[in-house]
């Protein structure tokens, strides 16, 4: 290996990693930081510091996306971000979006003093950033403040999504502090490393794949209608009976990928219960499912069948069931030129690579729509994700690191162009 590669600052990235697992901290390796939630604001709270403490400039958009800006060339130099989000599951993982942020802070850091130290005059500024809402736990849809940036989502509808007690996304920006009116950073592209959270690249042996693919997904809300009563008295033909109505359409979701001639994975993993008492025939119930595929068409066949299957189900259970709304992210391909140069970063580490897909959403897909963006993945031991026991080894988290640090630095060399084939190997 050539003796001027720089590697990410691997002290650094631990100390961060340890830093920022605090927030929320659940006493069993994981963390509790849904969005706009107390545990959330305190872990940007401390980021932002981190951030002004290190002299960024730092800009909250209005959709509450938090960016840290480096001036390391002229106030005209094209700009690379990076970074991911410091939201996570109710009870989840501390890796999840929380490495990607601190590796693309480690990186920055290690590149800044790095470039200092060598006398290298950086050609582009970099920015940081902690996308909001990523996780779409407590608000749906998931990606949210990416795809506002990106202008997939309005900023209207983004701010009036509501959690389950009400509360907006508007009215918890404003609380938490970060309704902000700067103007977002244009970026040349998007750069996020993540935890895999499968076991492909564990399974396979290796340490570093880029995503090449990103897998589509249709989020349906489906309202289920019955009427309330009691569960002794009323006669069983005169029962409306939502859940049995729900249950029945959740037989279908999955009847749909047992049935399907290509890839589909689906889903019903949230169903709320109206009134939701052991002795009450419920009178509502509102299912969530997702279909999710690499392909358009096997969406759009898997939308159409569950939609014309809907009233059936629902005549079976002597009640009404109506789409409530539905999301779609298309499946797509990240830019290739991104995939080629993390490739290439990999192997000037030695690190052994291979290429996914994506199934789950990620900030860079939804950026990926208004600027060249790409994934890279870490192995997820046991491919555990969403989970406390959610884990990487410091050597593979270091790994992501150098990869991400090895891209800046050739986009950097190339003026911010993404064509780098000419840099060498
Ligand atoms: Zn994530």
């Amino acid at each position: 290996m050539a003796d001027d590669v720089i590697r990410i600052d691997r002290a650094l990235l631990q100390s961060l990693m340890d830093d920022v697992s605090r927030f929320g901290d659940t006493g069993d390796g994981g963390v509790d930081r849904p969005a706009l939630s107390d545990n959330h604001k305190a872990a940007r709270d401390w980021f932002s510091g981190q951030l002004r403490n290190r002299g960024y400039t730092v800009l909250i958009d209005n959709i509450g996306n938090i960016f840290g800006r480096l001036d390391l060339a002229g106030p005209d130099a094209p700009v690379v971000m990076v970074g991911s989000h410091l939201d996570s599951q109710p009870k989840g993982g501390r890796f999840d979006g929380a490495y990607g942020v601190m590796v693309a802070l480690a990186a920055i850091e290690t590149w800044r003093r790095e470039a200092g130290e060598r006398g290298i005059v950086p050609a582009c500024n970099v920015v940081i950033v902690d996308w909001m809402n990523e996780e779409g736990a407590r608000f749906q849809p998931s990606l949210l403040g990416s795809s506002v940036y990106a202008g997939a989502l309005s900023r209207d509808f983004a701010l009036s999504r509501a959690d389950r007690d009400g509360r907006t996304v508007e009215t918890e920006l404003l609380r938490t502090g970060y309704m902000g009116t700067d103007g977002p950073p244009r970026p040349c592209c998007f750069l996020e490393v993540h935890i895999e959270g499968d076991s492909a690249l564990e399974k396979a042996g290796k340490t570093i794949a880029p995503f090449v693919r990103h897998w589509g997904a249709t989020k349906i809300r489906i309202e289920v209608t019955g009427q309330q009563n009691h569960t002794g008295p009323t006669p069983m033909e005169d029962r409306h009976d939502a859940v049995l109505g729900a249950a029945f359409i959740i037989t279908k979701v999955r009847e749909l990928a047992d049935a399907a001639t290509d890839t589909l994975y689906t889903s019903v993993a949230r169903v709320d219960v109206s009134p939701n008492s052991p002795n009450i025939v419920p009178g509502r119930a509102v299912l969530f499912a997702e279909l999710r595929a690499p392909e358009p068409e096997m969406l759009d066949w898997a939308e159409s069948e569950l939609t014309t299957a809907i009233p059936e189900l629902a005549a079976k259970a002597s009640v009404q069931a109506e789409i409530a709304a539905i999301e779609r992210r298309p499946a797509g391909r990240f830019d290739h030129r991104l995939v080629a140069l993390a490739e290439q970063a990999a192997d000037r580490f030695g690190y052994p690579r291979m290429q996914l897909d994506t199934i789950a959403g990620h900030d860079a897909v939804a950026v990926n729509a208004c600027l060249p963006a790409i994934v890279i993945a870490v192995p997820s031991v046991n491919g555990v994700i969403h989970r406390c026991d959610e884990y990487t080894s410091p050597e593979d988290l270091a790994a992501g690191g150098d990869v991400l640090l090895e891209m800046m630095r050739r986009i950097d060399e190339a003026g911010g162009s993404l064509d780098t084939s000419g840099g060498q190997e």
